[in-house]
């Protein structure tokens, strides 16, 4: 469904992608590890064009996207991408004036102008599937980071994505609240979501995922079965990369 051809990102004089490739499948779950700085924000960024490459392409269901907010025939514009493929970040990014439920029809009232009432069914829908329909009056504040990140994640997923990009959801997280945000991410893969993870919690990418990617410099250093690349890995940085988790 969501490609990538020789992805190339540039800050000023710094390559931080030196031409990645990756392609997901329908229902195909990859998690990306890697050092920090080898590029994985960056990557991620790119596949939904929050950051435009300097060189290669993306491309959603065999359309090239352009940096273009609309577009039409054989390539796909940034509204329609963006409408395809949700993300969700290291800090929720949630209105801190809006209710849980407001935040969450946000998206599907003012970008895909549903009726309010629609709106507000799919998004106690997805409200409910994180866990928290007793919390859709609560104000951000008022939640904890764990809960925050669920909210995220309903937000994201009101839109009714056909891919998600997850990066390092978890990450400003403290260790007990965890393990609930893993859970609804766990219960996305086995329902067949399309999702690509960045995440440092190796052992979770292993438990999810179908393919683990290993960034390292701006490239692909080797990827395989989370198996192999975690248990029987070829590449000597990623030897040592996973030894710090053991
Ligand atoms: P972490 O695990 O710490 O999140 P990462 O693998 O996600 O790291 P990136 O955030 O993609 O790494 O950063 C890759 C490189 O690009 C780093 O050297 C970083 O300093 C640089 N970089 C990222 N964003 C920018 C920017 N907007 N301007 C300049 N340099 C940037
Ligand atoms: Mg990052």
């Amino acid at each position: 469904v969501l490609a990538a051809r020789g992805i190339v990102k540039r800050f000023g004089a710094l390559t931080v992608l030196h031409g990645i490739d990756l392609s997901l499948t329908s229902g195909e779950v990859v998690a990306i590890i890697g050092p920090s700085g080898s590029g994985k924000s960056t990557f991620i960024r790119c596949m939904n064009m929050l950051e435009v490459p300097d060189a290669g392409e993306i491309s959603f269901r065999g359309r090239r996207v352009v940096p273009r907010f609309r577009a039409a025939g054989e390539t796909l514009g940034l509204g329609e991408l963006r409408r395809h493929v949700g993300m969700v970040f290291q800090h929720f990014n949630l209105f801190p004036h809006m209710s849980v439920l407001e935040n969450v029809i946000e998206g599907p009232v003012t970008v895909q102008r549903k009726p309010r009432a629609e709106a507000v069914d799919i998004a106690m829908d997805y409200i409910a599937k994180v866990g928290l329909a007793e919390k859709r009056d609560a104000r951000p504040d008022q939640l904890s980071g764990g809960q925050k990140q669920r909210v995220a994640i309903a937000r994201a997923l009101a839109m009714q994505p056909d891919a998600l990009l997850l990066d390092e959801i978890t990450s400003a997280l403290d260790p007990e609240l965890v393990g609930e945000v893993l859970g609804v991410v766990r219960n996305l893969a086995e329902q067949g979501m399309t999702m690509v993870l960045v995440t440092h919690e190796i052992s979770f990418a292993a438990d999810v995922s179908d393919r683990v990617v290993f960034m390292e410099a701006g490239r692909i250093a080797e990827e395989g079965s989370p198996d192999r690349i975690l248990h029987n890995p070829d590449n000597e940085r990623l030897k040592t990369f996973l030894a710090r988790f053991h």
